[in-house]
């Protein structure tokens, strides 16, 4: 049985003032959805606000991103370690806009992964294709070689530790969401890609979707028996339309697999 996750992703956004309104009118409304798990991955620099603000609810704190290396000599990196310390519970690894941005490769995708998990964070694994191959028919490969890159490194049971979010990159940001069938068809693609090998870790596995989640197509999408809740960019930012997805979250129905 898989219960529904919410994640907000607020990327480079938010001020002290803006977070806190934005926090303080999250944790009293979700307070009594508790059907579903919700989090939000703030950026390194309100990680101790949110600790502070979140404290005692049942809203989990992530960070966006984590270095591939334990500690020392890597000037500007934010560690695993520094993440637990501040109380993080998840940390979004392998983000498109770190691929395709920061050039992030397959490869230092699963160092991260491989950092969280060792800190006992739960990484929030980012797959997904661009319109270009998606148009070319490769979705699938895509996805696939994001998801061994990982698994090559950390090994299969280690998914038992992590959320994948499947996120088409046409879809982030741009408005256009992916419809309900087209993400039931790549999270149903993902699950039994992981069951070819290990049925129950795949039952058991959460997938996410991400690309322009809203308040108007949340119920939707989490009405798809693969869609295990979504990972929300823009929408996670207004308090109205997070708190809109997340009761759509603890709306859905849990799903039970055969
Ligand atoms: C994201 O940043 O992960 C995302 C899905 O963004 P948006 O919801 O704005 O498309």
């Amino acid at each position: 049985m898989r219960a529904k996750l919410v994640a907000g992703n607020w990327k480079m956004s938010g001020s002290l003032a803006s977070n806190q309104e934005l926090l303080a009118a999250l944790v009293p409304a979700l307070a009594p959805l508790a059907r579903a798990s919700y989090a939000v991955c703030v950026p390194f620099p309100y990680l101790a606000q949110a600790q502070h603000a979140l404290r005692g609810s049942n809203v989990a704190l992530g960070a966006q991103d984590v270095c591939q290396f334990d500690g020392g000599a890597y000037t500007g990196g934010v560690s695993a370690a520094m993440l637990a310390d501040f109380g993080c519970r998840y940390v979004i690894v392998g983000h498109s806009e770190r691929r395709n941005v920061f050039g992030e490769t397959d490869d230092v995708v699963a160092l991260k992964f491989a950092q969280a998990t060792q800190h006992r964070l739960t990484p929030i694994l980012c797959v997904g294709e661009t319109l270009a191959e998606r148009e070319s028919g490769v979705t699938e490969a895509v996805v696939a070689r994001q998801l061994d890159a990982v698994v090559k490194r950390s090994g299969l049971p280690a998914l038992a530790q992590c959320v994948i979010a499947y996120e088409p990159v046409w879809a982030i940001g741009t408005g256009k969401t992916a419809t309900p069938q087209q993400a039931q068809e790549v999270h149903a693609h993902i699950r039994a890609r992981v069951a070819a090998s290990d049925r129950r870790l795949a039952d058991e596995l959460a997938i996410l979707y991400g690309g322009s989640v809203k308040a108007a197509n949340a119920a939707q999408l989490f009405a798809m028996p693969d869609v295990d809740g979504g990972l929300i960019g823009g929408a996670s930012l207004a308090a109205d339309q997070f708190i809109a997805i997340c009761r759509a979250a603890q709306a859905a129905r849990e799903t039970v697999r055969a």
